[in-house]
């Protein structure tokens, strides 16, 4: 039998790798756009005709090519970028397989200037289907052009392929800004067909992200800023009334390199959780700078994919340092609790001694002692740390009031210079399901039922709640279908965190001996029938966490009602425990707790 194996010729070799590394325009914009960034570029332009179809260049101001490299870069394997197999694991650059050019090369006809900077003359290359057609000087500017015309001229099946325009073009746009969004500080311009669609001035992170979508994004997301010694994060992350039905600007990029990771994406949503509707998707920009020994970025030709050696810490960190963002800004920006600065204390009079603090108590206080609240239902009585506000303030004056002395006390001279004393606002109730007072920075709109809905949610989430469980003087009996019973008994162990005591009796009978003190023995049944059929709702969607489900039931269950009419101490108490909540503008399940309307909108 004849020997039948061949070596394939170099065209087609670097025709077959061509099909992996450029499957569309896009990608060999991608490519290009890439090696202009390795090569040091401050300055970049895209231009673009007919979706990259006749023509797709890209001219940077980079180092440019000797002219032995500018004939040698369409070789395969040809890289500057790496020596030996070991830079594999030190990568910086975009690039490093040294394929792309020696691909778009063999299926396009390919046209390169570049110039040095300490260079004279600059060489032209024009090669066809990998064929060098012509190599001679020519005068340009510093850097590379690089004009790829007629993409798979010579592959008519890929050709063929190609999708419409608007389609072909909204991938070399996603491409376009996915390298510019990361690449903040270059400035880019981008034309298709001679309109220019993209005109972006090097800056910080916001800016780049405002001169892409629009100014108000600046307004839209909360900075992300954590350095630990596996990963660096920054960036930005949606404010959650600003997420969408669809998941539409999640970017994450890894060392300047725009990447898919689900996993990571996936933490960002978790952090999430409880902040937004289910079904609603937050938008974030995010940046992890990781030490390049400890990824694998060789795992997919175009390099989107790649692995992290430290994936579960990355994924607890990312998580982490989302949270902390939504908590930490969610209070600070929307509350504007009476700025810091606001506060003036003037000088110290001449002879001011200043006095050693000193803390006032009042030996006769019992907490337990607290008087009970209609119309709450009694919910908000195990509160710690807020307590009833306007007691709190009474008891406040009498302790705080002057020593008689000789001396200036602070607290006279700030009483003198009428620094705002933080007490609690009149409050009115609208419709029975709002509650309106005023805030240093305007109007405060509250719907009682969902604020409630969150003060009550981080209070059982805390395990504050134990305390309050009080013993049934006749116990309860309650009863569910033998699945829904299944179900109760799994809930069993986190109910009895919140202060339940439940027990057995036969398969689908329990009895419940405790309750928190807040709940009604005679409402039990119906209490936990509303549970289940809340739980296994919420169960299906996307919350797999067993006791965050059952608390945010609970939280639904146990709150004050749209249409409970409220006692003045009790709005009072609902705005101090909302505020003391780290997440007070949403409720657990998405919803808007709160809208503070500034004075200059009032009556616009
Ligand atoms: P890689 O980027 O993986 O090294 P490419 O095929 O994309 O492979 O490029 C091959 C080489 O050509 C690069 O390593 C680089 O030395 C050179 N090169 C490509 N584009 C440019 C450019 N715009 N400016 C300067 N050098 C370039
Ligand atoms: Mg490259």
């Amino acid at each position: 039998m004849p020997d039948i194996i061949n070596i394939l010729p170099d065209s087609v070799a670097n025709q077959i790798a061509a099909g992996e590394v450029v499957d569309r325009p896009a990608s060999a914009v991608k490519e290009l756009l890439e090696n202009a960034l390795d090569a040091g570029a401050t300055k970049i332009q895209l231009i673009v005709k007919d979706a990259g179809r006749t023509l797709i260049q890209v001219i940077d101001n980079g180092c440019g090519m000797s002219d032995c490299d500018a004939r040698l870069c369409f070789e395969r394997h040809a890289t500057s970028k790496i020596h030996k197999a070991d830079d594999l694991f030190a990568i910086h650059t975009m690039g490093f397989r040294g394929e792309a050019l020696a691909s778009i090369a063999a299926i396009a006809q390919v046209e390169l200037k570049s110039k040095m900077h300490d260079s004279e003359l600059g060489t032209q290359v024009v090669i066809e289907g990998s064929d060098i057609k012509e190599q001679c000087s020519c005068s340009c500017s510093n850097g590379t052009s690089i004009a790829v015309k007629n993409l798979f001229y010579n592959v008519p099946a890929r050709r063929n392929f190609l999708k419409k325009d608007s389609i072909e073009l909204s991938h070399i746009e996603e491409i376009f800004r996915r390298v510019a969004l990361i690449n903040y500080n270059i400035d880019y311009t981008f034309h298709h067909n001679g309109k220019l669609l993209y005109d972006l001035h090097g800056g910080n992170f916001m800016e780049r992200i405002a001169q892409m979508y629009g100014q108000n994004y600046q307004e839209r997301f909360y900075p992300v800023n954590e350095s630990t010694d596996v990963v660096k994060v920054y960036g930005f992350v949606s404010k959650p009334e600003y997420a969408r039905k669809s998941r539409g600007e999640q970017y994450l990029f890894v060392n300047h390199r725009f990447i898919k990771h689900p996993a990571l994406n996936a933490a960002v949503e978790k952090a999430y959780t409880d902040l937004i509707p289910d079904h609603y998707y937050p938008s974030y920009f995010l940046h992890l700078e990781v030490d390049p020994s400890r990824i694998d970025i060789n795992i997919h030709p175009t390099k989107t994919e790649v692995k992290f050696i430290d994936e579960s810490a990355l994924f607890t960190i990312v998580r982490a340092a989302t949270k902390r963002a939504l908590g930490q800004f969610g209070l600070a920006t929307e509350l504007e609790f009476n700025p810091i600065q606001e506060v003036d204390f003037p000088p110290a009079p001449k002879g001011y001694v200043p006095q050693q603090p000193q803390v006032h108590y009042n030996p006769d206080y019992d907490p337990f002692k607290s008087s009970s609240k209609a119309g709450m239902g009694n919910i908000v009585t195990s509160q710690p740390r807020g307590g009833q506000w306007t007691s709190f303030f009474d008891l406040k004056k009498e302790d705080t009031a002057p020593e008689p002395t000789q001396q200036t006390t602070l607290t006279e001279m700030q009483t003198e210079n009428k620094v705002p004393p933080s007490q609690p606002q009149p409050c009115l109730q609208l419709m029975g399901s709002y509650i309106v007072s005023t805030m240093p920075s305007g109007l405060l709109v509250i719907d009682q039922q969902a604020a409630h809905e969150r003060i009550i949610y981080d209070r059982l989430m805390s395990h504050e709640s134990n305390a309050a469980a009080q013993q049934l003087l006749f116990p309860v009996n309650c009863q569910f279908s033998p699945a829904d019973a299944d179900i109760f008994s799994e809930l069993i162990p986190d109910l009895q965190k919140q202060g339940f005591e439940i027990g057995a009796l036969g398969q689908t009978t329990f009895v419940v001996s405790a309750t928190p003190a807040e709940i009604k023995d005679s409402e039990l049944q119906q209490l936990f029938d509303q549970i289940l059929t809340e739980y296994k709702g919420i169960m299906m969607q996307k919350f797999s966490d067993r006791r965050q489900c059952l608390c945010r039931s609970l939280a639904r269950q146990m709150s004050v009602k749209a249409g409970t009419l409220l006692q003045q101490a009790e709005m009072q108490q609902l705005i101090a425990d909302l505020f003391c909540c780290p997440i007070p503008h949403v409720s657990p399940s998405g919803k808007k707790t709160m809208a503070i309307i500034p004075p200059e909108k009032l009556l616009n």
